[in-house]
This record gives structure tokens, sequence and C-alpha cells, in this order.
């Protein structure tokens, strides 16, 4: 998960929070990705946060709406809506979402990715519950066949990292050669690249890449 600034005031949403404006908004604010699985999302759904339930309330205010693809949609609803838990926002400027839950990227692209809760706070848990299923769960037809492209995507970009790793690690790459390299470690860690959280805990768990980005959020 990673962490947006929501824009003041939002677009109109009070009649319609499907509205043209009301997705441009929000795809920008997420940097076009799905603010659970990072994933770049094609054909969007606005996520209320706190489920609505009927509460218009709830259904109409800009601060409830987050953009998600259907996959993750679907999930939070049946492993958090239901259940009435709470997950960390990754609105809230006041929290670094992307240091509460470490993310790595499996070896294999049909393994499962790696989650791990940071702390021991219910939101921490249960947004720690979420990413696992969001990452993880084929329970279904469907679900097995979005996991398996959702991983192949990760395993793409994981294989570019691995790639620019072995190039800044290697004794005979050129100099120009590793700056170009670990500029491309930096982009893969701004927070609008998708699985930018991967990519920061691959540099925060790895000691020589960890001595190289000394700054890295
Ligand atoms: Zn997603």
């Amino acid at each position: 998960m990673f962490n947006v600034t929501r824009p003041q005031p939002g677009p109109d949403c009070s009649k319609d929070y499907r509205a043209e404006g009301v997705i441009r908004a929000l795809k920008t604010m997420f940097y076009g990705k799905c603010y659970l699985c990072e994933d770049e999302v094609g054909d969007p759904v606005v996520e209320h946060f706190v489920a609505h339930k009927g509460d218009d309330k709830l259904k109409y205010d800009w601060n409830n709406l987050f953009y998600a693809c259907h996959r993750c949609n679907s999930i939070k609803e049946t492993h958090i809506d239901n259940k009435n838990l709470v997950i960390h926002d990754c609105s809230n400027a006041m929290i670094d979402v992307s240091r509460t839950i470490k993310c790595l990227c499996p070896s294999i692209p049909n393994y499962d990715v790696i989650v791990e809760a940071q702390d021991t706070l219910d939101k921490t848990k249960n947004t720690f519950i979420l990413l696992d299923r969001c990452y993880n769960e084929d329970n279904t037809g469907i679900r097995g066949i979005s996991k398996e492209s959702l991983h192949e995507k990760l395993f793409e970009n994981y294989c570019k990292f691995i790639e620019f790793r072995r190039i800044l690690r290697s004794k005979d790459s050129l100099q120009s050669e590793k700056d170009k390299a670990k500029e491309h470690l930096t982009i893969m860690t701004d927070v609008s690249y998708p699985f930018s959280v991967f990519w920061k805990w691959h540099i925060l768990s790895d000691v020589f890449l960890s001595t190289q980005f000394l700054d890295i959020g």
C-alpha cells in the first residue's frame, strides 16, 4: 500500500460518485493504480473505504472514495467490509502506510507473495489480512486467473529490478551503466510506479542495495 494526497476540495460527487470528473480525479490521485495491489487499473472500480451499506453520506463523500481494481474490491468486501474491520487509510498523511506492511515478490510467479505486518496495531493486522488475500487468494476460478495475471505483471517488474541490481553490483559494469541502473531503481521506488512498495522493501531488505539507497523512504 502506498500513500496518496487527496486534493481538497474534491470534484462534485454529491449526485454521482462515478461521474467522469470523479473518476478522472481519482485516477490522477492514485497514479492510475489500485490502492491495494498497486497494479495499474484498466477497468477501475470506485471503492468506498468505509462500506456505505445504503448510507448516502458515505456513498457520496469524496473522502470515502478510492480507486481500485475489481479483484481487490471484491476481496475487500468479503474479508473487511462484511466483518466491519478497519484498515489503514493511505490518504492519511500522518502515517507511512508502505512501512506498515512488508511485501516481497516470490522467486517463482505462481508462488505466494510474502506479506508481513510490521506492528501489532489492529489496523495493521486488518490491512495485512486484506493485502495477503489481494495478492494471493485463488479460491475461485476467476480469482485464480486474476492472481495469475497480477503475479505475472509483478514478476515482470521483479525481473527488471534484479537486472538493475546485477548491473549495480557487477565489477565489470561501467560507471555510466551503474548510474543508469541506480536511476532506474529510484524510479521503481517512486510512489507513481506499479508495485512501488515491493521495490522499496526489496531495497530495505537487501544489505547491498540498502547501502546504495540510504534515503529510501
Ligand atoms: Zn487491486
